[in-house]
């Protein structure tokens, strides 16, 4: 017998027909002699609802009372999938976060789990097959409700998992990871395995079907993770530390576009210590996050370029104003950044060579290039990044 997490996000319990479909495949995972930690999330759009709700009444409403108000959408759905399983004759329980302990900081609305109790979950499974557990929700050391900020059931699921150090499964309507995104290039392939880190670099491919903290939580703690669609029995895609040793490791494992990224530049800035250090721990007190960045230095001044998202102009500028008065900041445009992973890049040289060759050919000149040892992005102009990212799927051999 193992125990694994199973995670159904929103959409996978959106109505009660959704419900019993997850409810059979929950049995027959039983049936196979296995016991089920379920979590889930509320259904459908509950949270979105709940959250018009309150902001029809408040423009800032208290976030303690939001998180009263926001894990009521995670009840209804335990409760109706321990009904739903206990009518087809299956015993299942279902467990809030204050039940199972599941304590967490008193960062209202975004807090974070701090320790979860297993004896409790352990001592149910004696008792029962499944058992379903809220997800999104904690308790703070002083028994408020608590939650983990959007999308975070994916956080609980895992985290529950990693106290246990067993598996865990996310089921949602997507059904894996693939190495691009099939609408731009219908021949992208899905994935059987990625690594946390590729994961977590690909965070706009992965966004869809997972929460970056849960992929950080999984990669602390070592908890493979198994991605598949909640409706079909197609294979999906596992999240893990390594790549199967029988796999070879691709060059390439994804590429993926982020839309309107901000392209920014500082003139003549004057090469003294505490510049750089000074406008980016500006931009950060205004809770502004900067993506790439690049300097280029001159005759004992400098131009810096670095990349924000779009919707943030008029408090960068004000930000920048206060630490350079009289700087010129040119805002250059919106742009499209592609960047192409693989954790195999570590050890194949010519992946950039490669990589700018196509963009040669193509006669696309980036803007702005950052790497680390594992990704290469590039900042192109937005009409041509799907057209690139085509080229790169193909040349690369994302499809197929
Ligand atoms: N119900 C919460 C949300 O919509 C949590 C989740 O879905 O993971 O953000
Ligand atoms: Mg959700």
């Amino acid at each position: 017998m193992a125990i694994v997490v199973q995670k159904y996000g929103g959409s996978s319990v959106a109505n009660e027909e959704r419900i019993k479909i997850v409810a059979e495949k929950i049995r027959k995972r039983i049936e196979k002699g296995d016991k089920v930690v379920v979590v889930v999330s509320a259904m459908g759009k509950t949270t979105d609802k709940l959250i018009n709700m309150a902001k029809n009444i408040s423009s800032k409403p208290h976030p303690r009372e939001m998180d009263m108000l926001l894990t009521t959408g995670e009840q209804i759905s335990i409760a109706l999938l321990s009904i739903t399983l206990n009518e087809m004759d299956i015993p299942a329980k279902s467990f809030t976060a204050y039940q199972l302990n599941i304590i967490t900081t008193k960062d209202h609305t975004k807090a974070r789990i701090k320790d979860i109790d297993s004896t409790k979950i352990l001592s149910e499974l004696k008792k029962y097959p499944v058992i379903i557990v809220a997800g999104f929700q904690g308790i703070t050391e002083e028994g408020d409700l608590t939650t983990l900020g959007r999308g975070g059931s994916d956080t609980s699921a895992v985290a529950i998992a990693a106290k246990l150090g067993i598996n865990c499964e996310i089921f949602s309507d997507v059904s894996g990871i693939y190495t691009c995104d099939p609408k731009i290039f219908p021949d992208a392939r899905k994935l059987s395995y990625i690594t946390y880190d590729e994961m977590l670099e690909l965070s706009s491919l992965g966004a869809k079907v997972l929460h970056s903290r849960a992929v950080e939580i999984a990669k602390k703690y070592d908890v493979p993770l198994y991605c598949a669609s909640s409706f079909t029995e197609e294979e999906g895609t596992w999240v893990v530390n390594r790549l199967p040793e029988w796999l070879e490791e691709p060059v390439v494992t994804g590429v993926t576009i982020e839309e309107n990224q901000m392209k920014i530049t500082l003139y003549e800035l004057p090469e003294e210590n505490q510049v750089i250090s000074n406008i980016f721990k500006k931009l950060a007190d205004f809770n502004i996050n900067v993506d790439m960045i690049s300097m280029f230095s001159y005759g004992g001044k400098f131009h810096l370029s670095f990349t924000v998202l779009e919707d943030h102009k008029e408090i960068i500028e004000n930000a920048l104003r206060n630490v350079l008065p009289k700087t010129k900041i040119s805002f250059d445009g919106i742009y499209d950044k592609l960047s192409i992973v693989g954790v195999g890049m570590k050890s194949s040289p010519g992946v950039a060579g490669k990589f700018f060759g196509i963009l040669a050919e193509s006669s696309i000149k980036p803007v702005l290039v950052t790497t680390s040892e594992i990704k290469i992005s590039v900042l192109v102009p937005s009409d041509v990044s799907k057209k690139l990212l085509k080229k790169i799927a193909e040349t690369f051999e994302l499809g197929g």
